[in-house]
């Protein structure tokens, strides 16, 4: 069981309790805090490209005033969670402050008037919001190269891609620019970047966050979530953002604010699910092998490992191929330079129609447009019923397959969590795979079952490949039942007692 023994050490300072509790203590100012985060990312963004904006004079701003609410209150007071807590937020989340550009020139200079919920919540519990980052334009990618800024780099092998879409909130973190971020995630944009950035990143079930104020890409599948070094440094930014919110008709009315102290409850007993098909499917050997010893930590934590059959899942990638892009064409329609988005320049006497083209035509980058194209001809009639239809019903049987391994029925698997990793292979070369798209895609393989099926789904930090020059993470992902999160925090947050992955840094 490689690392146990150094976990019990004193978490890293760079880890999100570890700040909160030196703020909350009175051991470093918020201004302390704030002044630290601006200075590594004024200092590292040149190198990773993580971020599109460090909203550093804001952020002072509300540093001071954190620091003279605190000083009013008396050191006494119960500070609320985040209270002085750095965060970056992807830039296809509304903020009011600085400009929310998806990475897209269509967006470039758009600035939100009002902050996502997800935001607000974060902002209400006391985060310090510092800045804005990187993603491929419009979350369509998963290797952070597909942005109009240029593409993010993976700080431990800075020719190596972050993953995607959330390419800048894992390297930003991955870096110690901040100890937490919100990424949004369609079909493995959290747990992807977080796997291949030695991160521990959340997707929560399907309306557990509120979406207002997220660009939408596909509506039935986006979800924000968090990403940090530890389980437990996701859990209080879980617990903040998420919540009923009346203005997203999607949201769950379920139980708000839970959890936490859930976390250290042990996992003996716990079931967990590892597929057929994540042990025989053509893995890295790396990742094959940090599979293995995961189980093997697990088993020495008290669960039971049972085999389980996800008969469906290599149906996934051509279904959320389908889907997303079908759900994009019709979400991106807005953007046509007159009521949302750049508009080209007019010649005059030039008809309207070729204003709209050209502003689409300048405005989206090449695989924001292919997915238009993709998801236009799959809806089109004559088409909809073999593609559209099709991708729906297989989307069904993913989603009984899940059912099916947690059901408690007799003779049903029972699981608690599915085990599996997170993706195929470890980051890959920038540039290696950006001009073959279906390779791309299929690094997704792990991760869009889980988008739609609806289901939350983490990724953790399990180990490192060194078969190459530089030390590469590995993530391994836990699936769970909807509402699940909890379960599937306390189990990495176990995992996390007994190793230190997410303990080591670039
Ligand atoms: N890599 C996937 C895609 O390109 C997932 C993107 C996402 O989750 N936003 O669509």
């Amino acid at each position: 069981m490689s690392g146990a023994g150094d976990a019990s050490q004193s978490p890293r300072p760079d880890r999100l309790l570890a700040i909160r509790n030196s703020i909350a203590r009175g051991e470093r100012s918020v201004r302390e805090v704030v002044t630290d985060a601006i200075d590594r990312m004024t200092s590292g963004n040149p190198r990773t490209n993580a971020l599109t904006q460090i909203l550093a004079d804001e952020a002072m701003v509300r540093a001071a005033e954190l620091d003279a609410a605190r000083s009013s209150l008396g050191p006494a007071a119960t500070l609320p969670p985040l209270f002085g807590v750095p965060m970056i937020i992807k830039d296809n989340i509304c903020t009011r402050l600085g400009r929310t550009t998806c990475a897209s020139r269509m967006l470039e200079n758009y600035r939100s008037p009002f902050d996502a919920t997800s935001v607000r919540r974060l902002v209400e519990d006391g985060a310090v919001i510092v800045a804005k980052s990187n993603l491929d334009e419009f979350a369509m990618g998963g290797s952070g190269e597909h942005s109009a800024f240029g593409p993010t780099r993976n700080p431990w092998d800075l020719s190596r891609v972050p993953g995607g879409s959330s390419s800048g909130s894992a390297a930003a973190v991955a870096a110690g620019y901040a100890p937490a971020a919100l990424g949004s995630d369609t079909g493995g944009s959290i747990r992807q970047p977080a796997a291949l950035c030695g991160l521990t990143g959340i997707k929560p079930t399907y309306g557990r966050v509120s979406r207002l104020g997220l660009v939408a890409f596909a509506s039935s599948l986006d979800q924000v979530g968090p990403m940090a070094h530890a389980a437990a440094d996701v859990a209080p930014v879980l617990e903040a953002i998420m919540g009923h919110d009346p203005g997203d008709s999607t949201s769950l009315d379920a139980d708000a604010r839970q959890g936490s102290e859930l976390l250290t409850t042990p996992i003996v007993g716990l079931r967990l699910g590892v597929p057929s098909q994540a042990r025989s499917s053509a893995n890295h050997a790396s990742v094959s092998r940090v599979l293995e010893q995961t189980i093997a930590t697990f088993r020495a934590a008290g669960a039971t490992i049972v085999d389980i059959d996800l008969p469906h899942a290599d149906a996934g990638i051509a279904a959320y191929y389908i889907i997303a892009p079908a759900e994009a064409s019709s979400n991106l329609a807005r953007y046509d330079g007159v009521r949302f988005g750049r508009r080209a320049a007019v010649t005059q006497g030039e008809p309207l129609e070729a204003m709209y083209t050209r502003s689409r035509t300048e405005g989206f980058g090449s695989e924001v447009q292919r997915r238009i194209m993709l998801g236009t001809h799959v809806l089109s009639s004559g088409y909809y019923d073999a593609y559209y239809l099709t991708a729906l019903r297989a989307r069904r049987l993913i989603k009984r397959d899940f059912d099916r391994a947690f059901s408690r029925d007799p003779g049903m698997p029972g699981v608690h969590a599915v085990l599996m990793p997170a993706t195929p292979s470890p980051a890959f070369a920038l540039g290696e795979k950006v001009s073959d798209p279906l390779s791309l895609y299929l690094e997704d393989v792990y991760t869009v079952g889980v988008n739609l099926a609806g289901l939350p789904g983490l990724s953790f930090p399990a180990g490192f490949d060194t078969s190459g020059t530089a030390r590469l993470p590995i993530g391994m992902q836990l699936v769970g039942p909807a509402l699940g999160e909890w379960t599937l925090l306390r189990i990495a947050h176990q995992f996390q007692s007994l190793t230190d992955h997410h303990e080591q840094r670039p």
